[in-house]
């Protein structure tokens, strides 16, 4: 059964270095943080290369593609749902929901991709379905 999620968000914590990724958000794109001086992308938002520790960091547009490293699925509340860790195919790993999917189907390793969803009041927050 494929299970629409209904439950309201709380709006994301927008901080200086988070501002430019819910911008970007706002108008459907799925941006990350990739270091110019190493070439690495990284996950959450940081002025700094966790890497190389380079201030060269830029936004740029993600492929919205991953796949499930580990997800769980919590079932105990009014109206289940499923948290992951997604690797995305930049590199980094992202803690979200997996939405939109039958949860008894989930898999590590399956493909999911990017799809924003409205928050109260806020900006919308990535998450991802089985593709
Ligand atoms: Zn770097």
């Amino acid at each position: 059964m494929t299970r629409e999620m209904t439950r309201k968000l709380t709006p994301p914590m927008e901080t200086a270095e988070s501002k430019a990724f819910f911008d970007a958000a706002r108008d459907g794109k799925f941006m990350v943080p990739v270091c110019a001086a190493c070439g690495k992308a990284h996950w959450y938002p940081r002025a700094i290369c966790p890497f190389c520790a380079s201030d060269r960091v830029e936004w740029r547009e993600a492929s919205g593609n991953g796949t499930i490293y580990t997800f769980s699925v919590m079932r105990r509340v009014k109206e289940p749902y499923a948290i992951a860790h997604v690797t995305l195919a930049e590199g980094p790993t992202m803690l979200t929901n997996v939405v939109d999917c039958d949860f008894d189907t989930l898999a590590i390793g399956a493909p999911v991709r990017v799809t924003f969803r409205e928050t109260e009041n806020g900006p919308p927050v990535p998450m991802f379905k089985p593709v």
